[in-house]
């Protein structure tokens, strides 16, 4: 068996086919022309992402008791991104080409090509314009006037919403700090740039936390959330040198942060950021305070001194992340002379747990196979296959979209009561009891 998974440009189409083929993500309004930079999660793909969100839900709130969720609107007032410095600089530097009229991020092309000298798309040289600045933010109106007063954003991070509720979740949780407020929900930039599938879109979603803390412990909850944060992803079968850490210069700090590193994946385009733990010092709550003009600070009645807490934030794309576990999960194979595709998904991320198929369409194995099926359903996402043809290839096809278990039902089983349990990384086969297939499976996926 042979191992051929490799970092090529190739590797990112092989994936971008198999999720279309399989139902994992489809361009947005694709039998329109499609959307640039926008894309739907099919019946696997949206299985896929929320085992993501849900992992990381769970390990960020319902494994602790220091962290609290909450689910802000995607709405907000204006006044809010004026405090949070984004209608002011939440821009990129951007050049058009004169000649083939494409739009490129000035940064971008320095990163790849050292300079502005020459057009990425049609090689000519002198054919980039002077960078300009551009707002990602998006602008809609609401109510029936279309009129300056009315202009919102659709948010381009979740995290503002965690800061304005801060007190209402500090007062009505009786949390005490440290505390921090979890959330997972839409965004939305007008990238200028985006690409590589679904790592750069322009809507997307994201799952962030804030941890507030007293100014003395910055350092401290800063490197305890940057392990927590690399572990996370260790925990889900990320293959570890396919991680590394960024750390930001001061000259890529953003305007709030005292420190900032990004956990960076090798997608098969390059090590690109997924996630990013930021020290946002008191910046965010005294903003906030400022423009409001309510006070944001907090009260310790232990200690009794009041202070604007400091935030540590962790930051993850949960379509990026997503689609690094999709990366680092396919594998092609050689098995016995074919190509054998399998996406070795971590169990608690793969979309299906457990396929069952009976071996044909006979009469009484069908009958069998679907009682089999009702009996698991509660192990979790099943499937039942019954397309027919080779069991050989219908495991192929589990393999493809990471089912770590089939079931078969043969004739044998009708028999023997009996059913066979297939392993998707080994390959291994055992017969087990139909009685204790539940408990065996729900065991093996826990
Ligand atoms: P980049 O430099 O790639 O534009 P960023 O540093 O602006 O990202 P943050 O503002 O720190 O990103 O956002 C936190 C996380 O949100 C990122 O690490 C990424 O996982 C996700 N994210 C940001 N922008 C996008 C996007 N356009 N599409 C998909 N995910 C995104």
């Amino acid at each position: 068996m042979e191992n051929q998974q490799g970092a090529t440009p190739d590797r990112m189409q092989d994936i971008i086919s198999l999720c279309k083929r399989r139902g994992f993500i489809f361009p947005n309004s694709e039998i329109y022309g499609g959307l640039n930079a926008v894309f739907d999660y099919g019946p696997l793909g949206v299985e896929f992402k929320n085992n993501v969100k849900r992992a990381w839900w769970e390990a960020m709130t319902r494994m602790r008791d220091d962290v609290v969720g909450l689910d802000g609107g995607i709405l907000m007032a204006r006044r809010i991104w004026q405090a949070s410095g984004h209608e002011e600089v939440f821009t990129d530097p951007m050049v058009d080409c004169t000649n083939c009229k494409k739009r490129f991020r000035a940064d971008h092309v320095i990163e790849d090509f050292g300079d502005l000298s020459t057009c990425p798309n049609c090689g000519l040289k002198g054919t980039l314009t002077e960078p300009r600045q551009f707002n990602l933010m998006f602008k809609t109106f609401m109510g029936p006037v279309e009129e300056d007063a009315a202009m919102v954003y659709l948010r381009p991070e979740t995290a503002q919403s965690i800061y304005v509720n801060f007190q209402s979740v500090q007062a009505s949780m009786r949390k005490r700090l440290p505390f921090g407020i979890a959330q997972i929900g839409k965004a939305f930039r007008n990238e200028i740039s985006p690409g590589n599938f679904t790592y750069r879109t322009r809507e997307f979603e994201q799952m962030e936390m804030q941890y507030f803390i007293p100014p003395e412990q910055e350092q401290q909850w800063f490197d305890y959330w940057r392990a927590q944060r690399w572990q996370w992803y260790l925990d889900l079968g990320m293959t570890e040198s396919h991680l590394m850490w960024h750390t930001h210069d001061a000259k890529e700090l953003a305007h709030y942060a005292r420190a900032a590193v990004d956990v960076y994946y090798e997608f098969p385009f390059g090590f690109k950021e997924i996630e990013g733990i930021h020290d946002r010092t008191d910046w965010d709550l005294r903003r906030h305070t400022e423009f409001s003009g309510k006070d944001l600070s907090y009260f310790d009645d232990q200690e009794k001194r009041r202070y604007i807490p400091f935030i540590i934030e962790t930051s993850v794309g949960a379509d990026r992340s997503t689609l690094a576990f999709l990366c680092d999960a396919y594998h092609e194979e050689e098995v016995e002379g074919d190509k054998r595709v399998v996406l070795r998904l971590h169990k608690r991320l793969a979309p299906v747990k457990v396929a069952v198929m009976p071996l044909s369409k006979k009469e009484g194995l069908v009958e069998l196979a679907h009682a089999v099926h009702d009996g698991i359903r509660s192990v979790g996402m099943t499937q039942y296959d019954e397309t027919g043809g080779a069991i050989g290839r219908r495991y192929r096809r589990q393999d493809e979209i990471g089912t770590p278990f089939c079931v078969t039902v043969d004739f044998q089983s009708l028999e023997d009561n009996q059913v066979t349990i297939r392993e998707r990384d080994s390959m291994a086969q055992r017969r087990v009891a139909i009685p204790e297939l539940r408990a065996i499976l729900a065991a093996e996926l826990a």
